[in-house]
Formats: structure tokens, C-alpha cells, sequence
């Protein structure tokens, strides 16, 4: 049959339609690349999802997860209808109940105990969808009106966010594209070809012109292998790596004196911190030899000599540690010291999501708080939390829950206090969702969410510089309502007046720029590139007070901490414990993204079932072959899994690749069982890759 292609359909197609269309939408996962979708839509039904090659960053090319979304979209386990809980506590056993009476009757509940101190109602949300109008826009209204606790998003990002907030004053950085001209390319923390696969395609064109590719990773990835380089350190030794390779510029004058002059705060008090840092000393503390670091010093300098780009793709991985707001700091201090910003394809790219124009306030609607500053809980202590008495110190014990975009149970650290914590018979739990997760086994009642192929959004990204539109290819699945709408009913339901719950979507869509991006633009093409300088610091003007990178934070300094970057050992020092020899990371699986996708058949039969990869001397050490099951343990509990002996484990660490839902795990459970609530010293944020385990043959 012939296809013919409508590429700007204005609105789901009817059921009817004969001709095949094309709607254009926007990739909604935590990922840094923000791809331009373009779902085939025939009868109603969507048939294929593509990358669009009309955006230049997708190129027409997407990731193994999401080109198989409609495999997750029309998944026999999506949730059609609303269910209410009929069996205990956690144990999965719901029956249908329709919206009206789910909904009159969760908004009786929340009334009842926003009565007593709507404190101690909580919304638990987080990236299950980037967008943002599905994320925080009607839902950050009805919690305000509601006058709820305050939700601190701290899961995945916020210390390394705060380490370049502090340093070069916003999540500001490199355009992605010209990573594609840079000479030699730092990949720092990341695993480019599972998580931010769009940005490995520019380091291959720079491979292919002849750059020198250095992946930093104390695990050896698939991209870590495809580089000239692997320097595989110690979990959260990354500050000491760079303030070690800083002693190496310093010591061979390897500097860019003129910008540093013109364009740094804090160099006299930088130099003399990075002069303690021999490369000898960052050996011993990285668990690497030291001519490696030698190398990558030399390697960076000799940017400068040649008057060519050096650039750092830094990821989040790296900041997931104690120390990881200062080793962000660190790593954002080097191009400023080789005056790599003069380059468009020099400097360093952790986020671009400062650059957006977000009107979060016409969004969120913060004035329905009318005065009131409700107390604020970290979602990354949720464990602890929920456990919690009333206390003059806390509030009120946390009565009711409302999650959506979020799968805690399987997610948050420290999992066996989570799920004490959600197995409460005096917690009230609403999971709004696409599936029955780890969460939603905990719930009182599910509401059935929208998919991105079934709802407006409007999208920014962290890894590129376009923002996207994504329009509803398809009518909503079943029963199934957007976020935006279940907040809007409920909002109903408790008798919330203010006309900003009857905003329709569009009309969100549109304020989430207001007139800083041509919203004509985002419908006629589905994304708009922001107008931004090729080289953004080439003449300095970084977003920080003092207009310069700030090597030295006065900002740290008045709230009493270290002012410069230093390197914080981990709470959980790899090799400091004879009880627990081995740290542990628990990066994700290729073929999932956090806990999404888990519970698509094609990916799970990818990865096989959860795997813990560890090196053949410490496999050895412990009787342990590849193939066989394990048990994995600390203090905080135990997982058992399957071991994998192999080379992308380096000595003394092993990889428990996550995120698995814990029901699809040996014995229930998965590998945040392990990970400890500690938080990270800038920005609040958990500290899942600053753990000791011990692993024994089962
Ligand atoms: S997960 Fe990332 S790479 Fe995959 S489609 Fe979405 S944005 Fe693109």
C-alpha cells in the first residue's frame, strides 16, 4: 500500500482516518537528547515511532528503547482503567473503579487530612516525563492551592548542578554540536552510547578528523572501550583526577595566563590547592598509575600549545558521591585554566537546561500558596521520611503520598526502608501511571496516565539547545487521562475554584515560553533552536555574580564551606573496610533508562535478568564463576543476582546494573537494597555510587 505522509497533523487522528500520518512529538525520557519523534499513525493506531531527520540533533535516528515505543504504548500491561486497592498493603491486588468514584473519594481523603496540616500530604514526582506540562505544570498548581509539602527533586542531578551553579553560574555550558570539531574530548562519568547516544555521534566525527577520545569511568562501558583511553578511577576520586591534572598545567605551564587573568576569580587560591595534588598523590587516592594521569594532563595541555579545542562531556554518574557538587566544581575549573572557552569546540557541556526560558511561575502558579511556606522533603531520604513521627523538627508524619513521573520503590535508596516506609496501613498512596510498578503495588488507588504519544507537551532538553512541542498522535489508550487532567478533575473534586484549573492544555503549552520562543515555530517544525553565540564564553561573561568562572565561590564560603574545589573522600572509602572490600556502582542497564522500560518484553530479553558484573581477581578471590548467583551485601541489606565476571568491572569495584523493578529481581528486591540515603555535599542529592558491599557465592 501505498503511504502517503501528513507530517502536521494539528490533533490525535480519528479512529477512521485512511491515510497514514506522521505526527511530530518529542522523546520524553531522562535523557540529554531530547529527540524530535515522529510517530506513523494508520486507523487511529500508532504503527511506528522514528526520529525526525528534520531535526538536525535526532538525525533522524533513535535509541533502541525508543524506537520500540509502541511496543510500550500498546503493552498488554498498560493500566486502561483506574483501580482501587481490595487486598493488603503491597500486595498488587486491585479492582476497577470508575474515575468519578476514585476520584471523589481520594479528594475526600486528602480534604480530611489537609484539615488537620496539609504538610502532611506529599507529592513524590520526578523525570518519568521530562515535559513540561505533564510534569510539574497543573500538578505544581494543585499542590500549592493545597498548601502540601514542598518536594526537593534531588534524585538525580542537583549536586552537580549546584557544582556548575557555583563554578560557572548556571547549567551553562558547550552546544553539543561542535563537540564534532574538538580536538581531544574528555567523556567524564558517562556512558555516551547507552545514555546520550546523539552526542556520541558528534565524538565519532571528531575520531573520524582525528581527535583523541579519553573516557574517565571506573567502569569500562561500551564507550569506554570505543575510545583511545579508558582511565578507570576509583568511585568518587574524580576531584582528585582534576586537581592532579590543574598541578600538571601549573607545574608546566601549560596555562592560559590571559584568561585566567581576565576571566577567573579565585586563581592565587586555586593554584595553591592544586599544587597538593601530584599526580603521585591522585594515583594512590584514583587507583590508577600515575603516568595515565600524566597523560591526560600532557594530552590537555597540549590543546593549549597547539591552540586547539579540548572539550569535556561530564555526565551525572561522576557526581553520585559524596564529594560530587566539589568534583563537578573541579572538572568545570579546567578550560577556563587552558582558555579552552575561545574555542566554539572547547570548554565543557554538563547541562544546558539554564539556557531555556522556562516560565516556571506561569506554570506552577506559586501565589496559590498565598503566604503559606510549607516545609520541604527531600525525595532522595523518602525511606527515612516516611518513617518519621511528628516532630517539632519534621512536621507532621507523612499522612498521604500522591506519586506520578516517578517509581520510588524501585528507584530511591536505601529500598528495604522505602518500602517499610510505603507498606504503612496509615499512608494513604495515590500512583498515578502508565504500569503496575514497584510503587504502584504499594498504592490505594491508581489512576491510569496518558503516554507521550497521547498528550500535548512542550519539552526543553539538558544536552542540546532546541526546544520541542510534542502534539498527541493518538487518542488516549482505555481510560487513560493526562497528567494534566487528573490534576484538573481532582483539583474539581476538592472544590478548588481559581480559573488556572481550567487552563486547557494548549494553553500550557504555550505558557511554558510565553514569548521568548516562536510557539508558531514549535507547531510548524516541532522545535525551535534557541539563539545562542557559538562560543559563549569565548570573552568570559559567565552567568556567576562576579561575571567570571569562579574557581573560588564566595557564595560556599558565606554558607561556611570550602570556597574552592577540594576532593571529598566518599562516606564509604573504596578498600578503607575488610568487613565490605568491594565499592559499588549501579549504573544503568543499556537497554533501560532508570527503572522505564524494564517491563518491555524485546528489552528485558536484551538484558537478560539482573546481572552483577565483577573482575576475575575478585571473582576468583571468592569462588565465584560467571553465571552463578550471588549475594550481595552491606549493613543496609541484601540482594542475591547473577554474576557476570568480566573486564568491564575494574579490581575492587563491582557494577550491580540497575534499575531492575525489585519484583522482577531474585527474591524481590533490586540493588538500591544497598545504597545508603547519605547525600552529597552540594545540592542534597543521594549518594548511590558511594557504596561498600561484600559479594559472596550463594
Ligand atoms: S531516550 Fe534519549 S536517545 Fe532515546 S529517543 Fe529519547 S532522547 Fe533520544
Amino acid at each position: 500500500m501505498r503511504i502517503t505522509l501528513n507530517i502536521l497533523a494539528d490533533a490525535p487522528p480519528e479512529p477512521s482516518a485512511l491515510q497514514p500520518l506522521q505526527v511530530r512529538g518529542a522523546c520524553p525520557h531522562d535523557c540529554p537528547d531530547t529527540c524530535s519523534l515522529l510517530t506513523t499513525v494508520e486507523n487511529g493506531v500508532a504503527t511506528r515511532v522514528q526520529g525526525n531527520p528534520g531535526h538536525p540533533q535526532t538525525g533522524g535516528v533513535l535509541c533502541n528503547k525508543v524506537s520500540r515505543y509502541t511496543e510500550r504504548t500498546y503493552h498488554a500491561e498498560r493500566l486502561l482503567q483506574p483501580l482501587k486497592r481490595v487486598g493488603p498493603k503491597g500486595s498488587g491486588q486491585f479492582e476497577p473503579v470508575s474515575w468519578n468514584a476514585a476520584l471523589s473519594d481520594i479528594a475526600t481523603r486528602l480534604k480530611a487530612i489537609a484539615a488537620r496540616n496539609p504538610e502532611a500530604i506529599v507529592p513524590y514526582s520526578y523525570a518519568g516525563t521530562m515535559g513540561q506540562v505533564q510534569g510539574e505544570s497543573m500538578a505544581g498548581r494543585f499542590f500549592n492551592r493545597l498548601g502540601a509539602s514542598l518536594l526537593d527533586r534531588t534524585i538525580c542531578a542537583t549536586a552537580g548542578a549546584e557544582g556548575l551553579t557555583q563554578t560557572l553560574g548556571g547549567k551553562v555550558g558547550m552546544r553539543v554540536e561542535f563537540f564534532a570539531e574538538s580536538r581531544l574530548i574528555l567523556i567524564w562519568g558517562s556512558n555516551s552510547i547507552g545514555s546520550n547516544l546523539h552526542f556520541w555521534r558528534y565524538a565519532q566525527q571528531a575520531k573520524k578528523n582525528g581527535a583523541r577520545l579519553v573516557c574517565i569511568d571506573p567502569r569500562k562501558s561500551e564507550t569506554a572501550e570505543k575510545c583511545h583511553e579508558h582511565i578507570a578511577l576509583l568511585p568518587g576520586t574524580d576531584a582528585a583526577l582534576a586537581l592532579s591534572v590543574m598541578h600538571e598545567l601549573i607545574t608546566h605551564d601549560w596555562l592560559d595566563h590571559d584568561y585566567i587573568a581576565r576571566h577567573t576569580l579565585g586563581w592565587t587560591a586555586l593554584r595553591e590547592r592544586a599544587l597538593q595534588w601530584s599526580p603521585e598523590r591522585a594515583a594512590a587516592v584514583c587507583g590508577v598509575p600515575v603516568e595515565q594521569i600524566r597523560s591526560l594532563a600532557r594530552d590537555y595541555g597540549q590543546c593549549f600549545i597547539d591552540r586547539q579545542p579540548a572539550a569535556i562531556r561530564l555526565n551525572y554518574g561522576m557526581q553520585r558521591v559524596r564529594g560530587g557538587g566539589n568534583a563537578v566544581r573541579a572538572v568545570a575549573c579546567l578550560p577556563a585554566l587552558i582558555g579552552a572557552w575561545r574555542h566554539r569546540a572547547g570548554g565543557v557541556l554538563l547541562s544546558t537546561s539554564s539556557l531555556f526560558p522556562i516560565d516556571k511561575a506561569a506554570l506552577q502558579r506559586p501565589a496559590l500558596l498565598a503566604g503559606r511556606t510549607p516545609r520541604t522533603i527531600n525525595m532522595s531520604t523518602i525511606g527515612d521520611d516516611l518513617l518519621r513521627e511528628t516532630s517539632a523538627q519534621f512536621g507532621p508524619r507523612i499522612e498521604a503520598l500522591i506519586v506520578y513521573n516517578s517509581n520510588p520503590v524501585a528507584v530511591a535508596p536505601e529500598s528495604g526502608k522505602v518500602v517499610r516506609g510505603f507498606a504503612r496501613d496509615d499512608l494513604f498512596t495515590v500512583v498515578l501511571e502508565h504500569f503496575q510498578t514497584d510503587t504502584a503495588d504499594q498504592a490505594d488507588y491508581i489512576l491510569p496516565a496518558t503516554t507521550q504519544l497521547e498528550h500535548w507537551d512542550v519539552h526543553s532538553a539538558y544536552g542540546h539547545t532546541d526546544a520541542l512541542l510534542n502534539r498527541p498522535a493518538i487518542a488516549p489508550l482505555g481510560q487513560a487521562k493526562p497528567n494534566t487532567q487528573i490534576f484538573r478533575e481532582l483539583a474539581a473534586h476538592m472544590g478548588f475554584t481559581e480559573p488556572c484549573f481550567a487552563d486547557d492544555d494548549e494553553t500550557l503549552c504555550r505558557a511554558v515560553y510565553g514569548d521568548k520562543v516562536d510557539f508558531q515555530l514549535l507547531l510548524d517544525q516541532g522545535f525551535a533552536t534557541l539563539p545562542l553565540p557559538d562560543a559563549p564564553f569565548a570573552e568570559g561573561g559567565f552567568p556567576t555574580p562576579s561575571g567570571q568562572c569562579e574557581f573560588f565561590s564566595d557564595r560556599l564560603a558565606a554558607q561556611g564551606l570550602d570556597g574552592l574545589p577540594d576532593h571529598l573522600p566518599n562516606y564509604e572509602v573504596p578498600g578503607s573496610s575488610r568487613e565490605f572490600p568491594l565499592a559499588m556502582i549501579s549504573p544503568p542497564a543499556r537497554n533501560f533508562l532508570n527503572s522505564s522500560f524494564v517491563n518491555v518484553k524485546s528489552l528485558r530479553d536484551m538484558e537478560g535478568e539482573p546481572v552483577l558484573e565483577i573482575h576475575a581477581e575478585d571473582a576468583a578471590a571468592r569462588g565465584i564463576t560467571s553465571g552463578s548467583i550471588v549475594r550481595v551485601f552491606n549493613l543496609r541489606g541484601e540482594y542475591r543476582v547473577k554474576a557476570k565476571v568480566s573486564t568491564r568491572a575494574r579490581p575492587g569495584v563491582v557494577n550491580g546494573m540497575g534499575i531492575w523493578w525489585r519484583k522482577l529481581g531474585l527474591d524481590g528486591t533490586n540493588v538500591n537494597q544497598l545504597t545508603s540515603q547519605h547525600l552529597t555535599d552540594l545540592g542534597r542529592g543521594p549518594v548511590f555510587y558511594d557504596c561498600l558491599v561484600q559479594v559472596q557465592a550463594d
